[in-house]
């Protein structure tokens, strides 16, 4: 299962947007799987989301929504559009 397999289409979509908008502030990347990235939220902070494309449920987002639970949002999935424009 890839990343975007485990969000939910709207935040595929969602995430896709934030990407186009040039929403995510910097992307880094950590190892060829490994990206972190900050993306402009709704939120004064932007959230810190990390996302592992090999290993899917290893990524993680700070906003309310994602946090603490094993849910791709749209930090993430912006985060990855950023690291794979492809
Ligand atoms: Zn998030």
């Amino acid at each position: 299962m890839g990343l975007l397999d485990l969000a939910s289409g709207k935040s595929v979509y969602r995430g896709y947007e934030y990407y186009v908008n040039n929403r995510v502030l910097f992307c880094e990347k950590i190892t060829d799987n490994q990206y972190l990235g900050a993306v402009e939220g709704t939120a004064d902070e932007p959230y810190e989301a990390f996302v592992d494309i090999v290993h899917p449920r290893k990524s993680y987002c700070n906003c309310p929504f994602a946090e603490g639970k094993r849910i791709i949002c749209k930090h993430q999935v912006a985060v990855f559009f950023k690291s794979f424009p492809e």
